[in-house]
């Protein structure tokens, strides 16, 4: 499996939504049952029902709107690596 590279931070599996395409949408209900809004929107606001035991039970195929987010604690990781290798 790929690394998480967010750790044990959760913070985004747990406010807001996410905007699910219809084929992770199918992907996502074989695995396990859950209810969305009209136009695939899946409230995170009780926790995302794949988050178990404060881990991304689906990683591998987490929806593109999990592997998008723009989060400023990642970026600023990012940008300190790349400082460190020059
Ligand atoms: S993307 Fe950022 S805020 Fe979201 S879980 Fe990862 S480290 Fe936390
Ligand atoms: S699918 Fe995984 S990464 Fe995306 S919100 Fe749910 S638990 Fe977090």
């Amino acid at each position: 499996m790929k690394e998480n590279k967010c750790g044990s931070c959760n913070y985004c599996c747990k406010v807001g939504y996410l905007l699910l395409s219809e084929k992770e949408y199918k992907k996502l209900k074989k695995i396990k049952k859950f209810k969305a809004k009209k136009g695939y929107m899946l409230s995170l606001n009780k926790g995302c029902p794949f988050l178990i035991k404060n881990e991304c039970s689906v990683y591998k195929f987490r929806p593109q709107d999990c592997k998008e987010f723009a989060c400023r604690k990642l970026i600023s990781q990012k940008i300190k690596q790349n400082k460190d290798k020059k």
